[in-house]
This record gives C-alpha cells, structure tokens and sequence, in this order.
C-alpha cells in the first residue's frame, strides 16, 4: 500500500525568508501525526503547503500517487485533502447550519444539473451529516456566535467535513481551550481517525502523546525528528530544543 501522501524535498521561502526547507515525509492511511515545534518553526507554512493554501517554493508534494504540487487549493478540496484553520472563521450571524450549508455549496460546480430546490436539500442533508459528526447537530439551528468556543472550533471542523476528505488537516484544534473543551476535543479527533489521515499542528504534549501515532518536530524550518511518540520523546535533539520549554508535557 502506498502513502496516501508523499512530500518530497518540499521548501518555502517568503522573500529571501526560508521557512520550510528540504523537508522529505509521507503519510499513512488513517493514522494521526502530529506536528510540534516552537513559535514559528513552520508548522503553519507546512499545513498550507500541505492544504494547498500555498505552492511549494521547491519540491513536490503526491496525493494517492498523483503529483499535486502548485495545484490551486480547491483542487486539494476535491481531491480530498481539507483543512481547518488556526482562526476562527465562522459568519458568526448565521446559524449553525447555514455556515455548513454555505461550504457545502462552495464544493458544488455553476453546471450541476439538479434543480435549485433539490440542490438546496441535498446540501442541507450533507450539512446535518458534518454536523451530526461534530456532534452539533442538535444545536443547527442557534446563530453560531452563540456556540462556545469549543463547540465553533467544532463548527469550523464540521466546515471541513463536508468535502468528505481523507486527509484532514487541524491546525492548533484546542487552542483557548480548557481541559474539559480538550477532552471534547480529543474524543472528536479519535473518532474523525477511524476512517481518515488526520494530522493536527498542537502545543499540549499530554494531548499528542495519547492521540497520535507518529510525530514529527519542525525546527527553524528543518525536520528535526520524524518517529513514534516514544522515539520523538526520548530524543535528547527534540528534548533540547522544544520539550525543554514544554516542562510536565502539559
Ligand atoms: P508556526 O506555525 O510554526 O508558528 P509559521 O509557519 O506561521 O510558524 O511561520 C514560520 C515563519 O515564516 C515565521 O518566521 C513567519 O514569520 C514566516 N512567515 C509565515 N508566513 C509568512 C508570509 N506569508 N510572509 C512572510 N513570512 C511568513
Ligand atoms: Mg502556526
């Protein structure tokens, strides 16, 4: 079985910045990775590379063998390599629902040939199925600034959801969360893992440890370490430059 994706020698430089350089991975069907390393190591620069928010500088990134690289992001989307963003991204005046119908929308091409109205219900059904994963789907029909911010972290994962991707990408999913909204979210990534590559950019070393599969450490741009929990832990390399700053894996 061959990765589902292959990153080859991947670099990305803004002006004369190199913020990713000469990175080489791949990544298996339904396991989690996750991507760990200091402030402005590139873990975010990596997941748009990835997302195909941004064209490699160098390099070449393959989906299920097919060369991606340069492709324009909703591409990515239809291919089914979807992402979450960092920032909350939510029409926070709409209801719950109608953020996932509005995505669910965007995925659809000016030429489908159903009527408005079966369209129209088609993709309200998609959106109940995205949001029933998320476990929101009870709360569809409140105006989304009202969810907490667990729950439109969840919303926004539910935005993802509908282009059905087998790779999905989260970047820092439990950001301003206290520890019963990261639980929530722990749960609803493992369950997201069942039938999907997963790979989650975090900060909570306890968090990633009991989730993933595999991590890898980005460093000033550079892989510095690419292996098990276990190996990425006891690395005295990985230790020195960012679980020293990371005291009781908290
Ligand atoms: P991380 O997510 O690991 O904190 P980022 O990928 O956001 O790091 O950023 C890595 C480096 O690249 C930082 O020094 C950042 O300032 C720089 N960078 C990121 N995006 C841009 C951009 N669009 N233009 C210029 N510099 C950028
Ligand atoms: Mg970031």
């Amino acid at each position: 079985m061959t990765a589902l994706m292959t990153v080859e020698n991947v670099g990305r430089s803004f002006g004369g910045f190199v913020a990713l350089s000469g990175i080489s991975t791949s990544f298996e069907r339904n396991k989690v990775t996750a991507v760990i390393g200091p402030n402005g190591a590139g873990k975010s620069t990596f997941f748009n590379v990835l997302s195909g928010a941004l064209a490699p500088s160098s390099g070449a990134i393959r989906f299920k063998g097919r060369d991606v690289t340069g492709m324009k992001q909703h591409r990515f989307v239809h291919l089914g390599i979807a992402r979450s963003y960092q920032i909350t991204n939510l029409f926070s005046s709409l209801s719950v629902e109608e953020n996932v119908r509005v995505a669910a929308q965007a995925l659809t091409t000016r030429y489908d040939l159903f009527s408005h109205r079966a369209r129209y219900g088609q993709l309200l059904e998609k959106a109940h199925a995205a949001l029933a994963q998320v476990g929101l789907f009870a709360k569809r029909n409140r105006v989304s600034r009202e969810l907490s911010h667990g729950e439109q972290r969840a919303l926004e994962i539910a935005i993802s959801l509908v282009a059905d991707p087998e790779l999905l990408l989260l970047d820092e999913p439990t950001a301003g969360m206290g520890p019963q909204e990261t639980k929530d979210m722990v749960e609803l990534i493992e369950r997201l893992a069942g039938d999907r590559t997963i790979l989650l950019v975090e900060h909570k070393m306890k968090m990633i440890l009991g989730l993933s599969n595999r991590i890898l450490v980005l460093h000033h741009g550079r892989l510095l370490a690419d292996g098990t929990p276990d190996e990425v832990r006891s690395d005295p390399e990985v230790r020195r430059v960012y679980l020293g700053q990371n005291d009781g894996y908290s």
